[in-house]
């Protein structure tokens, strides 16, 4: 171990706390600390020179892989010019455009409105606000109820976390949350009464918390179908399957659903920079005309000059370099290579959608977080929930690479189940 990786570690153990890590395990003297220092499309580097394959694209964010030259110019051109401004009071260009470019992804007249935040659950928190407030101002008051899907998962501030339906995170906070339904299926929500039901919220097609849990074919247009019978919003969170993952740019396309809401983050920006968008319908929007009306949300940080670069680029390189069916052709490339884990003596299931699997594992808890410190040895990076191992490449991966992952994988697993 060189020295700046022992320094880095030391300093790690000593000042920093990690999100969802049990802190003790993770000081602990044999849990070896990595660095990451640089990537480059599908690789990571870290501070001993080791080369990795981002296998769950940095927390699902990455799109075109690293260091992309495009998206790296936009940033540059951007901060020559400013890095912040304020978003209360002044506008910017790049915010406008970018806004435009996420609406024209829809039909006219559907989705023309853009609220920018900084990350998931803020996108979130925005849509609920937006949701309840609409009701307020159109004399609805009656329908305060937001509904959301069992084992769910929407971000963890407060309010998004009152939506998340895995109790292992969210139990504690039940009781000072927002007073949310749970619902397991559609078939289970057409049976409530609909009239206090301001929205409900789901993550389009795929679940991914939930370790990955495809939607059965035909869920999303039912509920769309319900929604619209019922006078009840509906807020799509598709800020892990937006930008292209599950094979379509967004996954609401797959069964041609136009949402209410539409929340994203994660691959907003490629992966480059926190950001995030609230989109939804001009009647909504209309409701908050009038002093009386108005949405009293934002941050900081709110449409950032550079997120929105960064954003904008991400989008370009989609026209320039990842059209549709070439996007399609990796997710066939994918789906073949990720099925052959089902034969593996150790893998319980198999579960995938587009650029997205879950490899669930036999064996006892703890196994997935095994599995992927082994894939270390192998050159894979990533990371389990419970006992299925995430594979979620940026898209940019070509089918040798895609190969390398799950070759890597699969010694891994090999190897914990002997
Ligand atoms: C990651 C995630 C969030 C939360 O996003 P953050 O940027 O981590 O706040 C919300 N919803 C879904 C579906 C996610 O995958």
């Amino acid at each position: 171990m060189n020295e700046k990786t022992k320094q880095g570690a030391e300093r790690d153990r000593q000042h920093l706390w990690h999100p969802f890590t049990e802190q003790r395990a993770w000081c602990a003297e044999d849990h070896e600390i990595l660095l990451i220092e640089r990537g480059e499309g599908v690789w990571l580097w870290d501070t001993e020179g080791r080369r990795y394959f981002d296998g769950n694209s940095s927390i699902w964010t990455n799109i075109h892989g690293h260091s992309h030259p495009h998206i790296l110019d936009a940033l540059r051109q951007q901060m020559e010019k400013i890095c912040h401004s304020s978003f209360l009071g002044f506008s910017h260009e790049a915010a406008g455009l970018l806004a435009q470019r996420l609406c024209e992804f829809f039909p006219a007249n559907t989705l023309t409105r853009v609220f920018y935040s900084d990350d998931g659950s803020t996108a979130i928190e925005c849509a609920m606000k937006m949701a309840l407030q609409y009701r307020m101002q159109r004399g609805q008051e009656h329908r305060q109820q937001i509904v959301a899907f069992a084992n769910g998962y929407h971000g963890d501030t407060l309010g998004a976390a009152s939506l998340g339906g895995v109790d292992l995170f969210f139990r504690r906070f039940r009781h000072w949350g927002m007073k949310v339904d749970f619902v397991g299926s559609v078939e289970e929500l057409q049976r409530r009464d609909a009239s206090s039901i301001a929205a409900v919220v789901l993550e389009p097609m795929i679940q991914g918390v939930n370790e990955m849990r495809p939607w059965p074919a035909g869920m999303l247009r039912c509920l769309r179908h319900w929604c619209d019978a019922h006078d009840v919003h509906l807020i799509l969170d598709e800020v892990m399957t937006g930008f292209g993952r599950t094979g379509k740019m967004f996954a609401c396309q797959q069964e041609e659903v136009i949402p209410d809401f539409l929340c994203l983050a994660k691959g907003l920006t490629g992966g480059y920079l926190p950001m995030a968008a609230t989109l939804t319908k001009e009647g909504i929007y209309e409701a908050f005309f009038g002093k009386e009306h108005v949405f009293y949300y934002g941050h900081s940080y709110t449409a950032n000059p550079l997120g929105c670069a960064a954003a904008l680029a991400n989008l370009d390189v989609f026209a320039t370099e990842l059209q549709q069916e070439l996007l399609e052709e990796k997710c066939r490339t994918f789906s073949s290579l990720v099925q052959t884990f089902s034969h593996l003596r150790g893998v319980r299931e198999v579960r995938h959608l587009g650029m997205i699997a879950g490899v669930e594992l036999h064996g006892e808890v703890g196994t997935g977080a095994e599995v992927c410190l082994a894939a270390r040895k192998h050159g894979l990076l990533t990371r389990a929930i419970g006992n299925t191992v995430v594979l979620m490449p940026p898209l940019c991966a070509t089918a040798e690479e895609m190969d390398f992952a799950v070759r890597a994988l699969t010694q891994a697993i090999n190897s914990t189940n002997p």
